[in-house]
């Protein structure tokens, strides 16, 4: 314990050493402009109901550009042309004419449309118009082959038990609105949905599945909530931070260092896939160990010095036992070429470069090259490519300091 303790003492000190930029490179979430598109348009019948756009308050914008290092959607998914493709194949659906319509979107049921396993074929584009409201009900799924509209003002709405397939293209202006027990896949590496819309995730971010494709428009969380545990949950996302505690006998199944068997997992996967070799330097933290060592730091430092980059107790994400300090202590670890390469790629595993630089006065942490939290793959890939921190993808607050 007096070990460890001396051993992390002398992170501080590194901590407090210079350092280089970081190459910005921020996640460019395309406009994507109204398209005119229609060929099929999914009719609603009872759009009384229509009410659910989740509207999510604007997630705050950082002073600076995000750190991450994250790809253009432009370059690696040609943009869509958004012309029409009417084509005489497509059975005939006579807007106007609620009798005529394709089967699979026919209103003869009001609020929910019997979109029993229907397909958008490919070539084909269906839109759901401004003011609609679409559901996928229980038992049933969409599946976009071709291009789905969402216009603005309309909301699709996958209830509980329902699913989204995403194998090509969302134009997503209003919302997809993921009900509790609602799935959305993105099927395919080509798979987009992209606009300025937002999926709004009402319960947890497993109801996502983004491994494959994109998803280039706003993420809205759940709301957070206190579990059983007594722990603070966004989305079935594990919160500690400086404004968030975890209860003290949280994680206490682990042992110092010790981290969550799919954590060592994706830590062995990504260090098979690297020319890099990560080793966890750091893993769970108990909530006693944190009181230790940041009286020590305080000893050291004085209190509001070791604030600026320890935690007190229950406010380390070390005791969420989904956090691993790789490597080196020190800030220029980013500029070398394993710390570069855990910055680009470590999404691709599950996890996430958890205190980004710049982004201190949000996260209430320093630039930490080297600490990386474990999200999953899904997860990890829409906060990598969001471009933002844990704390403004989840609408938490975080530089908040908790004097307690
Ligand atoms: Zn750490």
């Amino acid at each position: 314990m007096k070990r460890k303790i001396a051993a992390i003492s002398i992170i501080a000190a590194m901590l407090l050493s210079g350092c280089q930029e970081v190459q910005d490179t921020s996640a460019d979430v395309s406009e994507t402009s109204n398209s005119e598109s229609t060929t099929n348009s999914i009719n609603s019948a009872d759009l009384s109901t229509a009410a659910q756009s989740t509207k999510t308050p604007e997630q705050s914008e950082s002073g600076g550009a995000p750190t991450v290092i994250a790809p253009n959607f432009k370059s690696s998914a040609p943009e869509k042309e958004s012309v029409p493709e009417v084509e005489d194949s497509v059975p005939q659906v006579e807007e106007s004419v609620p009798d005529n319509s394709d089967v699979s979107f026919e209103n003869s049921k009001p609020s929910s449309l019997p979109v029993n396993n229907t397909v958008v074929e490919n070539g084909e584009t269906r839109t759901v118009a401004s003011g609609e409201t679409l559901e996928i009900a229980e038992g049933e799924s969409l599946e976009v082959e071709g291009e789905l509209i969402v216009e603005s003002g309309a909301v699709l709405n996958v209830l509980n038990g329902g699913e989204l397939f995403v194998e090509s293209n969302v134009k997503l202006e209003g919302d997809i609105v993921l009900s509790e027990g609602g799935k959305l896949t993105m099927t395919h590496d080509t798979a987009k949905i992209e606009g300025a819309g937002s999926v709004v995730v009402k319960k947890d971010f497993e109801q996502v599945n983004c491994e494959r494709g994109f998803i280039n428009a706003h993420i809205a969380p759940p709301e957070r909530v206190v579990g059983e545990d007594g722990a603070t949950y966004v989305g079935g996302i594990v919160i500690a931070n400086k404004a968030i505690t975890l209860p003290p006998e949280y994680g206490s199944d682990l042992s110092l260092d010790e981290v969550y068997p799919e954590v060592s997992a994706a830590l062995d996967e990504m260090n098979a896939a690297s020319e890099h070799q990560y080793v966890n330097k750091s893993g769970y933290r108990s909530y006693y160990d944190q009181q230790a060592i940041f009286q020590n730091y305080c000893d050291m430092y004085g209190y509001d010095e070791a604030d600026t980059f320890s935690s007190q107790a229950g406010h380390s994400e070390h005791q969420t036992g989904l956090t691993m300090d790789l490597d080196a202590f020190e800030e220029s670890y980013g500029d070398t070429p394993e710390g570069i390469w855990l910055a680009n790629n470590c999404w691709k595993y599950g996890f996430i470069i958890r205190y980004p630089k710049g982004k201190e006065d949000i996260t209430g942490y320093t630039y930490e090259p080297w600490h990386v939290r474990y999200l999953g793959k899904s997860t990890a890939k829409l906060v990598f490519y969001s471009g933002l921190t844990l704390e403004e993808f989840l609408d938490i607050e975080g530089g908040t300091t908790v004097i307690d």
